[in-house]
């Protein structure tokens, strides 16, 4: 045996996949240090690399975070006993039908999201969804995307900022843009980002998205004409047929998705336009989720589960809930209140919070696993090697078996189909949208992401080079902190909810935030309360911007 131990695998975090290896040096020497023995590399055949979030991979493997054991009513025990003293619970709350619910995270196998389905009809309900909530306004897309061709195309249109979210993805887009004289890379989005700082940018007025995309769908399908005075949400109409020419005159374009919570108003519906614009500008149209494997599981799942979930659980018409790969008191809104009503909670998890639900599992992180994954690109691509989980920690596919067995008393036999793309089901009409900021809250608050934090921070936030800021914080333009004397920390008020915030120095980012604007990185909890928690006019948990003030 070669005295290096070789894994490689898919880096955690988002729907990139990109891989990562690592390398293991055996040593003889009983080894009590601090530090891993494994050491973190990126596969150099992928000219890609590695974001920051890819590189704190090595630390989730030694975290003194880890949950390392399970926990039944606040009392540490192993997973057959936090199991086998959960059944009972169960069989009592699956009398009743659909009367438990499933949540499960984009960041699992193939493999695990069929289990989560037999589990679903072993605990007699039809109430399976997927998180991040974000995630499901994507699945009716079928990906055309290929970074071969993401490489070479003349055109690359980004909605959403893709350099935040999906970092690694900057190098194709720079590189394809760079590449020849007259490729052009155009971003649309609400405000500026990291992407628009190398693209000709179009800012869309906040909440408008669908709607402008419904007009800019409309001229090019020759339905309306454009006045020459004309402005559409933000947007002069020289702009506009400028977009369209750009679109229409592509070889070899591709247009590109990226949303978060508080971003976009309606994903669904812009989704929806942004596929259609792709097939008559014969552009290439692509998604690019959140969760590593959110359009695989999402798929299996097959259906739009999420918004009947959060209303069973608001209406108190559900006495049980599962959530397989995360922390319900981080992201479903308002979920203390739901927790007093509920029967049992169980979790599976990577990471001890403070809140805590009755029975909890340790779970492994994707590097800790073995099977399969929806790639970007549509394809079936294998995690690779699995290195041997922390402590107690099992994959949620063995906690799944385990928990069938002893539901059922036979081994678990999932149903294997092909995951079906989700067909677009109606969606919101072409009005103009009307909420916007008043008197009494005369900003708007937007959700942005930062490179070094994925989605909600339940994982980053407890890597190292993340630690210094642990306090909620929002970015405000310096001329608005000067007019309005603000300290260094204010409170945010919108009407779904309130809390303090530091207000962090703009300089930090790379573009500049409007003086009307908040931008709130949505990577702690407490930044959600500030968004609406229910489902939009799709049936899509994912909020757009909200009105807000600051009260001093
Ligand atoms: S972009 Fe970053 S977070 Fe996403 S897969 Fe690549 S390294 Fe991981």
């Amino acid at each position: 045996m070669s005295s290096v131990e070789e894994y490689r695998t898919k880096c955690t975090f988002c729907s990139v996949q990109d891989d990562i290896i690592l390398k293991r040096k055996s040593t003889e020497a009983a080894f009590f240090g601090k530090d891993s023995l494994f050491k973190l590399y990126y596969d150099e055949k992928s000219d890609r690399g590695l974001c920051p979030r890819g590189n704190f991979t090595l630390e989730l493997l030694h975290s003194p975070y880890r949950l390392r054991n399970a926990e039944l009513f606040g009392e540490s025990c192993t997973v057959e006993k936090a199991i086998e003293g959960s059944v009972s619970e169960l069989k009592r709350i699956i009398e009743k039908e659909n009367n438990i619910a499933i949540l499960i995270s984009g960041n699992h196998t193939l493999e695990e999201a069929y289990l989560a389905r037999e589990l679903s009809e072993a605990l007699n309900t039809n109430l399976l969804g997927l998180f991040p909530f974000e995630d499901e306004a994507l699945l009716s897309v079928k990906n055309n995307f290929s970074f071969k061709d993401l490489n070479e195309g003349d055109l690359v249109l980004t909605v959403g900022d893709v350099f935040s979210l999906s970092p690694t993805l900057a190098k194709p887009i720079l590189d394809a843009r760079n590449k020849k004289r007259g490729n052009r890379l155009v971003s649309l989005d609400v405000i500026k980002s990291r992407v628009s700082l190398f693209a000709e940018h179009f800012n869309v007025k906040m909440g408008y998205m669908s709607y402008f995309l419904s007009v800019l769908l409309n001229y090019l399908e020759g339905k309306i004409r454009l006045k020459p005075d004309e402005i559409v949400a933000g947007i002069s109409s020289t702009r506009i047929k400028d977009l369209a020419e750009i679109l229409v005159n592509a070889e070899n374009g591709q247009i590109l998705f990226s949303n978060i919570y508080g971003h976009f108003t309606n994903p669904f519906s812009i989704v929806g336009r942004l596929s259609r614009i792709s097939e008559i500008t014969e552009n290439r149209f692509a998604v690019i989720p959140i969760g590593q494997n959110s359009l695989g599981v999402g798929r299996i799942i097959g259906d739009f589960n999420n918004k009947k979930i959060m209303d069973a659980l608001k209406e108190k018409k559900i006495e049980g809930l599962i959530i397989l790969g995360g922390n319900p008191f981080e992201f479903i809104p308002g979920f203390e209140e739901i927790f007093d009503y509920l029967n049992f909670v169980m979790s599976t998890d990577f990471f001890k919070g403070s809140n805590e639900s009755e029975c909890i599992i340790p779970s492994a992180f994707s590097f800790e696993k073995r099977g399969t994954l929806i790639s970007l690109e549509e394809k079936i691509v294998n995690l690779g090697e699995s290195i041997s989980p922390v402590g107690e920690a099992v994959s949620d596919g063995d906690f799944i078996s385990s928990l069938l067995l002893k539901l059922k008393g036979s081994r678990a036999k999932a149903k294997v189909s092909i995951p079906k793309v989700l067909p677009f089901s109606d969606s919101s009409d072409n009005k103009k949208p009307s909420s916007l900021t008043n008197k009494k809250f005369p900003f708007a608050v937007v959700g942005i992401g930062l490179p070094f934090h994925h989605h909600r921070g339940e994982i980053t936030r407890k890597v190292k080079w993340n630690e210094d800021k642990k306090e909620p914080y929002v970015y405000i333009n310096p001329a608005t902190v000067e007019k309005f004397s603000l300290k260094d920390k204010v409170k945010i008020e919108t009407p779904n909810g309130s809390f303090v915030f530091t207000v962090e120095n703009c300089g930090d980012l790379p573009f500049n935030i409007p003086e009307n604007i908040i931008a709130v990185p949505i990577h702690f909890p407490q930044s959600m309360k500030l968004f609406v928690a229910d489902s939009d006019s799709d049936g899509i948990i994912s909020p757009g911007f909200e009105k807000a003030r600051i009260v001093k």
